[in-house]
């Protein structure tokens, strides 16, 4: 479930509740949704976000977002627009964040964000150009590939799973968890 149910339903205005819903192999689930007249349950799916392991003239950038506290450093993310594919969303986060034409890119993985709810679409983007920061980061750096530590959570694991992809051997990183949630913009 989201980390925000519904106080109202979105779809006629009223209160939303607590109701157990008995789907058709008879397995009851308790769901916030609105009357059955209506019919609206907030189901709480995670929602698809892209990551991008830009590699850059054969270095690897990762960048922190402004909401970020120092030394966070993690893939550019970004939301699908409606009825974007997810290479296309890739591209368009690393033009927006980096400045930088991507010129291939290979889906990594899929990885469950649990803190925010989402599903991390994780590429390994090759990209081109001269880096500009867009207004969502703070600042980049970049790492030798055997220089990379992943950690383990969300787009650490796609660094994880690449760098294996790879042959390349890695120590974890230890950090803390983020509380505070990236702007949306
Ligand atoms: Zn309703």
């Amino acid at each position: 479930m989201s980390k925000e149910p519904y106080a109202f339903c979105p779809r006629c205005a009223r209160a939303l509740g607590e109701r157990t819903l008995v789907d058709v192999d008879g397995v009851a689930t308790v769901r916030r949704a609105c009357t059955e007249e209506c019919g609206f349950v907030q189901w709480g799916n995670p929602t698809p976000c892209v990551g991008a392991l830009v590699e850059h003239e054969g270095e690897i950038i990762l960048a922190r977002n402004r909401g970020w506290p120092p030394g966070f450093f993690a893939l550019v993310t970004g939301y699908l627009e409606a009825q974007e594919d997810p290479r296309e969303a890739v591209a368009r986060e690393v033009r927006e964040e980096l400045g930088l034409e991507v010129a291939a890119s290979h889906l990594i993985g899929n990885y469950i964000f649990e803190a925010k709810n989402e599903v991390m679409l994780c590429y390994h983007a090759i990209a081109t150009g001269t880096v500009r920061l867009g207004a969502e980061l703070a600042e980049y750096r970049r790492y030798p590939p055997e220089r990379l530590r992943p950690w383990k959570r969300a787009t650490g694991l796609a660094v994880a799973d690449w760098m294996r992809s790879r042959g390349l051997p890695f120590e974890w990183l230890d950090r803390p968890p983020l509380d505070t949630a990236p702007e949306r913009t």
